[in-house]
Formats: structure tokens, sequence, C-alpha cells
């Protein structure tokens, strides 16, 4: 169990300028999953008891033209693959569902509200859903699994970096607060961050990691990618 390592990854690059003075600054897209991962790695860090599997913290570039970082990693992992018992992805985790957004016009927008998360992945380990639903229960948090499938319009399963690594068979689950009226547009900024909901989901995500760390038993994989 040593030699696994749970991963969890967030992309750090954005959308740059629009060209006309414009900076798209990301705040949410994916500030915030970067810095999630930076407080899960101190938390980590201080945990007094060695959670069994290790834990691996990576950042990825080139999300948004293609999803070129995970999938090179993915292609080129730096631990064997079959040692990679999961991967936890965190892509827009810092707002809460607003009057502006109800308000807005723009289509496929899936910003959650209250306590509710936008769950993708767990489809492939039956034993990884299990410990996705337990712990959102004891964290307070309510999951979506809407979007949580291969065939929805907006095909939100493919349009983030676990994809590179479910593609590998790697058991994946991937954590947002939603898309927004601002998302990929230069609204997307600081003020806009709803830090009570971005502070329990970083929490969640870190326990969600902590507990398959500790898992006893394997992270199986009932349900290959590759065979569906
Ligand atoms: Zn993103």
């Amino acid at each position: 169990m040593k030699n696994e390592v749970v991963i969890y990854l967030a992309h750090y690059d954005h959308l740059g300028t629009d060209g006309l003075g414009g900076v798209f600054n990301g705040a949410d897209d994916n500030a915030s999953g970067t810095v999630a991962l930076l407080e899960i790695a101190e938390a980590f860090m201080m945990e007094k008891k060695n959670p069994g599997r290790s834990i691996g913290i990576l950042w990825v570039s080139a999300e948004e033209i293609g999803l070129y970082g995970s999938q090179y990693f993915a292609d080129h992992p730096l631990v064997a693959r079959e040692n990679i018992a999961a991967a936890i992805n965190l892509d827009m985790v810092g707002r809460t569902k607003t009057k502006e957004d109800e308000a807005s016009t723009r289509s496929g927008l899936t910003i959650q509200g209250g306590d509710s998360v936008k769950v993708i992945g767990g489809l492939q380990s039956k034993v990884l859903m299990e410990i996705n639903e337990s712990t959102l229960a004891e964290s307070g948090l309510v999951g979506n699994y809407k979007y949580n499938n291969l065939t929805d319009p907006n095909r939100y399963f493919f349009r983030s970096d676990h994809i590179s690594f479910a593609r590998k068979d790697i058991p994946v689950l991937f954590y947002s607060t939603g898309t927004h009226r601002d998302y990929h547009m230069v609204g997307d900024v600081e003020e806009s961050l709803d830090y009570e909901k971005f502070l329990k989901m970083t929490r969640f995500c870190y326990k969600v990691g902590l507990n398959v760390a500790q898992y006893s038993g394997s992270i199986k994989v009932d349900n290959p990618m590759s065979k569906w």
C-alpha cells in the first residue's frame, strides 16, 4: 500500500488577456483549485499518522487549450501507473450560485448553490464512489451527480484534467462548484469567490483523499473506462 499514491491535481493555467486590455484573472478557474492544493498539501504535512498510501500533489498546465498537461503526465507518469490508486481533480471550487447567476442568460451553467457539490467520476470503482459518498455525508455537503455521465450534452465528464487519468483506467473523482455567469470571462475575479464554501470544499477534498489513502482494501477498478 505504501507504494501507492493518491494524486490530487488542479490546472494553474487560464486564458491570458482579451486583447482589449482585459485580464482573465481566473480566480475561480482555477486559482481556487490551485491554492486549495497548497492548503491540502500543508494539511497532509501536519498529519501525525502516516495515512498508508502516499499523497501526490500535481499542478498541470495547458488545460484550457486541450488538457495537454494532464495528458502528458498520464502518458509519462512519475510513478508506475498501476500504483496510482486514484486521481482527485479540483477545477473551480470557490463560488456559490447567486441571484445574478439565476438571472444570467448564459446556457449550460452548472453553478451549485448552498452545500451542493458537482461530482464527476467514481463510476470506475465502487469503493471510490462509496468513499466519495461517505465523505460528502461527514462533511455536510450534498453531491450533485446530474452531469456525471457520458451522454450529458455539456460533456463535463470530458472537460477537465481527470479525463486524462480515467482514460488510463485510473479511477478518478472531479469536484467543482460549477460554471457560473463569469465563466471564461474577465469577471472571474477574487471578489466573487465565496470563501465559506471554498473552505468547506477544500476541507472536504482533503478528507476524501485522506479516506482513500487510509482505506485498507484495494481501490479496485471494477468498471474500467477502456471497456466502456
Ligand atoms: Zn478550469
